[in-house]
């Protein structure tokens, strides 16, 4: 049965439109959205004739995908943030972060996911793409049958009720070269043919059911996680699984990546990915931070996204991305929380402006003369390019697109004085996240006057299971 609903304001793709009546199906989908009330004496459309229409006062916004999440590494945001020497930096974080991945169970992982994934729906993330390389048992060995782990972030997902696109992710040397793995990345192992039979069980699950909520993506870690002649070979199984998969990479996140990048192949690591050929508008590129310009034109020239989290970014001191110029080559961008050091798109987006402003001592910098407002510029295209490099049918409020959506409050104190145009720009730069009144994902309210249903059971084991956890890595 179609559910009918009178949004007060609703951002479409033709901008800001007051009184829209929305019809959403029985998948979640929106059927037909009818912009501005029919005159007086006309034919009222369906959707706001509808007698049972559910009245939404606010701005209603798309719902922002998240498009790169490490959900087990929220088990350490906030106890890794002491000085060991003068030398911390990414790389003594990831050794923090391998003892993590190294004892986390699969009743921890799920219980640390779902907590993750209500925080994402009460700060707008309502889809998130789970860049997943756990696969092993502690020891290293395999699971016998179902993998615990992956099933561990499907179900945390569904007792958020957050949209998945998982991400099996391929890990098999510790650098360039073909560095064997160490002992400690020894739950990341996998062949590729495991990688592909385990990708074409889950995509051709998933035909089988048209709605869901899930899907599968693929991922390889790094290009010094993968030799080039495997992820040519992945890629083309890949293909032939499904032309249309999502496939997401780290690329150059550090400048020690770049120069053993550099030292191992002669190029730099995404002019050697984008030699290869390989790459379009299905691939993410995570951290492009170390681009040089003419990087940045062959990333937006084959059309594939580049995922930003400037606060893991910032957290683990890797470096700016040059924003500006990307989306001055109009560059497809995308916001992901990453290590979750923050799980806040307007937090990831305002710090994309603003680290641009700091760079060229000007404001606005983002905006451009079609969209002068920045928050409006910066989440329409990280919602519309987020989507696409989840692979999920979200991130505008239009007909044929999953009803994924955001209601703010234009009575909460940071929306004083906010109009329908400048709302998001409240969002962003105005602390305005506790606006974030409602938040539905395929049209089903997850979070309803600010509370999510699980919340209050997940509270207590989430507090006993990071009070293990701290002091297991103390
Ligand atoms: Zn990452």
């Amino acid at each position: 049965m179609e559910r009918h609903y009178r949004l007060a304001w609703a951002l479409l793709e033709s901008g800001w439109r007051r009184d829209v009546g929305v019809a959403v199906d029985e998948q979640g989908r929106i059927a037909r959205i009818e912009a501005e009330r029919a005159q007086p004496g006309g034919a009222a459309d369906a959707a706001h004739a509808a007698a049972d229409a559910e009245r939404v006062a606010g701005f209603v916004v798309p719902g922002m995908p998240n498009a790169h999440s490490h959900a087990f590494q929220r088990g350490m945001a906030g106890n890794t943030e002491y000085r060991l020497s003068s030398r911390d930096s990414f790389w003594t974080w990831r050794q923090a972060m391998y003892a993590l991945a190294r004892r986390i169970t699969p009743a921890d992982l799920e219980l640390l996911a779902t907590q993750l994934f209500v925080e994402m729906l009460k700060s707008g993330y309502t889809s998130v793409a789970e860049f997943h390389y756990l696969h092993r048992q502690a020891d290293g060995t395999a699971y016998a049958a179902t993998n615990e782990l992956w099933e561990a972030i499907a179900r945390a997902a569904d007792t958020a009720g957050i949209a998945l696109t998982f991400l099996p992710t391929l890990y098999q040397t510790s650098d360039f070269g073909s560095q064997p793995l160490q002992p400690e990345q020894a739950r990341f192992a996998m062949t590729t043919d495991e990688f592909l039979r385990a990708v074409e069980t889950r995509v051709s699950a998933e035909r089988r059911l048209a709605a869901s909520r899930i899907r599968t993506g693929a991922a390889f870690h790094s290009l010094r996680a993968v030799p080039l002649e495997t992820l040519r070979e992945a890629v083309r199984g890949l293909s032939s699984i499904d032309a249309e998969l999502p496939v997401h990479i780290h690329i150059a996140e550090q400048q020690k990546e770049v120069e053993a990048c550099r030292a191992s192949t002669g190029r730099r690591p995404i002019e050697l990915l984008l030699e290869t050929g390989l790459v379009n508008e299905r691939w993410c590129l995570v951290h492009a931070t170390h681009a040089t310009p003419a990087e940045l034109r062959g990333i937006a020239a084959v059309r594939a996204a580049v995922c930003v989290s400037i606060s893991t970014e910032a957290n683990l001191g890797d470096g700016f991305f040059d924003a500006a110029r990307f989306l001055d080559s109009s560059g497809r961008i995308c916001v992901g929380s990453d290590s979750q050091a923050s799980v806040c798109p307007a937090e990831e987006l305002r710090w994309m402006e603003y680290q641009a402003r700091l760079r060229k001592r000007r404001r606005g910098v983002l905006a451009d003369s079609q969209e002068p407002h920045v928050g409006t510029r910066l989440w329409r295209a990280a919602a519309r390019h987020g989507a696409a490099a989840l692979g999920q049918p979200a991130g505008r409020i239009a007909a044929g697109a999953r009803a994924d959506w955001l209601v703010l409050d234009p009575d909460h104190v940071s929306m004083a004085g906010a109009r329908e145009v400048t709302a998001l720009d409240h969002l962003i730069f105005a602390g305005g996240n506790p606006a974030i009144r409602d938040v539905m994902v395929a049209g089903r309210w997850v979070v309803k006057d600010r509370r999510h249903a699980a919340e209050e059971r997940l509270a207590d084991p989430f507090k006993e299971l990071m009070g293990r956890l701290a002091r297991e890595g103390a």
